[in-house]
């Protein structure tokens, strides 16, 4: 049996499509992709009865269908080139005013659609009704009220869908007013299109012109094409000059654009029916109406940023403040534990592979365990009691300065920046902007954010330079790194991505309570994830590290010089306890010798001619080559550099001691170094979901040249103004 017609289904992100094809579909999916982009296609068969099928498409969720996006571009595409004889709008009830706004569009296209009203249990619950039958006469489309997640009306909604795409209608575009300045404009280029007949096979000539107005790059540029073929050059000129000087004119009128004005004309269409008597509302005082009130102060224009500013900066109090003992604890366990390998095990490549590849390197990621539970716990706080989306809303007006969106936030705020996230899945977050250059440059400067992994190093050299106010510091640091994002991402909108902003649709969901169940969930899976990744790549990488810091190791002749140093010391006439130091003195020379000799000391003293001019030598070198990896291998390679090179190699003193009493350490290079680890490459995990995201290897080597040679200039100005003001030696 062959499906008789195909029924897409449409609507916002979230607004439960998936929930309903599966509903519809079971088991007889299949999934693929949409021609040359990554967009997934699903396709199912759906029975309608016995003898008939219907083919199900879930289009990829859109907001519009502008091409601001892969996803809109994608769906339009569909509906445009495949005119599938019935399209199902699914809406949420509980939102429809800002999910009409869809299906307007759908109209002026001329898609024959069925308006489902999804989540209609959700909406009761907030005290929504609407009237169903009073909202499908003034649109003229059938609405059914659903629920994807029950069922409820779900064979209703089929029933009118099915019948609409036995109909087989003529696409009837529907005619709006956009204001006189555009319909008079819109009147003229329909008149041309039409008498050029210009893309007349594809768009109807009206919805044409619109796109031309609203400055759609896919259809203009589609449209000079087109033109340059069918030596249509001069028409699709016209079109663009009259779109200029209606731009033009509004701006000088109005202080708006044409898009701007098309979309308060379609909201004030939705709004004008839904008042109309179709939704009414009963206040729930309990959710709604309080999270109103608490909203009045919370995003307030004045108090709403400070009370911000309070509470990111409270976070960070309690996660310093309360996890300072468990991190204490588990410091001393690893000591302890590295103590008694030593005593354990001869001498030898299997317990230097021990105590400094696998303990000291796990043991220092594992170590900041509790900074990134507290951490975490504190973001749970935020986000599960709604606060994090109003976050986002309270930084549009900043963001929107800088060329990104509110949206934007969030990516941030996953990569850490509020401190201790990823920006693997901050990357990926950003697949929920719209616009393609604003999502660019979000997932480019999102790596900027002081993730979980680059938190315990920075957090170890605040520990050890500067002790005074570790709080506050490390505030100051997250505080840069959003500058320091902000900055270039405005950098990146006027040069490589340059382009219009597009409006802030983000909705922001009631306060709630969060549960103590739902903190510890959101908090251990965090936590988890971290950990895993410890006991993974990171072990992986530091057994590597440890092997090319190890081999090959010194040749016969160098060692035994030092072993007749030895020699000449054992049969001197000292006392115990001098001769023992001078031991130790041969010891580590040695040692640093060996680690010199490396295949990571040769990577790392090769760097070192360009490394020192911002005052990095070869051991941070290859730690900072080791960051690459994991930044959290940073802590562990610079361990095992200075355990192994160290002069007392048995010293139980914990890297940051080490570091603290070594000569060769000072505020200044710290502070060069906690630059750079900020604001270099992103490790490898994240360049690959990069280049995934963006389509393109170009832009992951990009961001790794681009960020490293920012963060190299950053921190040699920082160390050779240190060293100008004699700060540093
Ligand atoms: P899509 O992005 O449009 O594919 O949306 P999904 O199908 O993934 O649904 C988004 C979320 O809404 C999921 O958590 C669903 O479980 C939930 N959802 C979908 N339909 C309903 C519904 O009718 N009622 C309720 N309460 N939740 C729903
Ligand atoms: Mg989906």
């Amino acid at each position: 049996m062959t499906p008789q017609y195909t029924i897409a289904l449409a609507g916002n992100p979230n607004a439960g499509k998936t929930t309903l094809f599966n509903r519809l579909t079971g088991a007889r999916q299949h999934v693929g992709n949409y021609p040359g982009v990554t967009v997934e296609k699903k396709e199912g068969l759906y029975q309608v009865d016995e003898t008939t099928q219907a083919n199900i498409v879930d289009l990829p969720g859109t907001y519009s269908l502008t091409a601001y996006s892969v996803e809109e571009v994608v769906a339009r595409d569909y509906l445009i080139h495949e005119m599938p004889p019935a399209v199902i709008n699914i809406t949420d009830a509980a939102n429809l005013e800002r999910h009409l706004y869809l299906a307007s569009q759908f109209m002026e296209l001329g898609v024959p659609i069925v308006i489902a009203l999804n989540m209609i249990d959700v909406a009761r619950d907030r005290g929504i009704t609407i009237d169903a039958k009073k909202l499908a006469e003034l649109l003229t489309v059938p609405v059914i009220p659903i629920s994807a997640r029950s069922g409820e009306g779900v064979p209703e909604l089929m029933l009118a869908a099915v019948k609409v795409a036995r109909e087989q209608k003529v696409w009837q575009p529907l005619v709006l007013s956009y204001g006189d300045d555009i319909d008079e404009a819109l009147l003229e280029m329909e008149a041309l299109i039409r008498a050029g007949s210009f893309l007349a096979d594809l768009y109807p000539p009206r919805w044409l012109a619109l796109k031309y107005l609203e400055k759609d790059e896919q259809i203009i540029s589609k449209g000079e094409t087109t033109a340059a073929k069918t030596g249509a050059v001069e028409l699709h000129q016209q079109l663009l000059t009259r779109t200029q000087w209606v731009s033009d004119h509004l701006m000088a009128t109005m202080e708006t654009y044409p898009e701007a004005m098309v979309a308060d004309h379609r909201y004030g269409y939705i709004k004008s029916i839904l008042r109309q008597g179709v939704i009414s509302r009963v206040y729930d005082e309990n959710r709604i109406y309080t999270s109103d009130r608490i909203d009045r102060v919370l995003t307030n224009r004045i108090l709403g940023p400070l009370i911000m500013l309070l509470v990111l900066l409270g976070l960070y109090h309690f996660t310093f403040t309360y996890s300072e003992l468990p991190v204490t604890w588990l410091g001393n366990f690893f000591d302890w534990l590295s103590g008694t390998v030593n005593h354990l095990f001869p001498d030898g490549p299997l317990k230097s592979l021990i105590t400094s590849g696998i303990i000291a390197g796990v043991g220092g990621v594992l170590g900041f365990v509790p900074i990134i539970m507290f951490m975490f716990f504190g973001i749970a706080i935020l986000e599960d009691s709604g606060y994090l989306a109003r976050v986002a809303f309270m930084m549009d007006r900043i963001f929107r300065i800088f060329g990104l969106h509110g949206s934007s936030v969030m990516a941030y705020i996953i990569s850490g920046g509020i401190a201790g996230g990823c920006a693997v899945p901050g990357v990926m977050a950003t697949r929920t902007l719209r616009s393609p250059r604003e999502r660019m440059a979000t997932l480019l400067t999102a790596p900027f954010m002081n993730c979980g992994a680059k938190l315990p190093v920075l957090a170890l050299l605040i520990g050890t330079f500067f002790t005074r106010n570790q709080a506050g510091f490390m505030f100051m640091l997250t505080l840069l790194s959003w500058i320091v994002a902000l900055v270039v991402a405005k950098f990146l909108r006027l040069t490589v991505l340059k382009g219009e902003a597009t409006p802030f649709v983000m909705e922001l969901p009631p306060y709630r309570l969060p549960t103590f169940r739902g903190l510890a969930i959101h908090t251990w899976e965090k936590t988890w994830q971290y950990i895993r990744k410890a006991g993974t790549v990171i072990l992986g990488a530091s057994i590597l590290l440890w092997a090319s810091m190890t081999f090959p190791g010194l040749p016969q002749a160098d060692r035994d010089v030092f072993e007749a140093q030895r020699q000449v010391i054992k049969s001197g006439q000292l006392i115990a306890i001098d001769q023992q130091k001078r031991l130790a003195v041969v010891d580590g020379a040695e040692a640093e010798q060996a680690l010199l000799n490396s295949l990571a000391g040769r990577l790392g003293s090769g760097l070192e001619s360009v490394s020192r001019l911002a005052g990095f030598d070869w051991r941070t070198n290859i730690a900072l080559v080791g960051g690459f990896a994991a930044k959290e291998i940073i802590i562990s390679t610079l361990g095992t550099a200075y355990s192994l090179g160290d002069v007392d190699p048995n010293s139980d003193d914990s890297l940051a001691q080490t570091l603290g009493a070594s000569p060769n350490w000072d505020q200044v290079k710290a502070l060069a170094l906690i630059l750079f680890i900020m604001f270099y490459s992103p490790c490898f995990v994240t360049v690959a979901c990069i280049i995934r995201e963006a389509g393109s290897w170009r832009w992951g080597v990009f961001s790794m040249i681009f960020n490293t040679t920012f963060a190299f200039l950053l921190a040699t100005i920082v160390y050779q103004a240190g060293k100008g003001l004699g700060l540093t030696g």
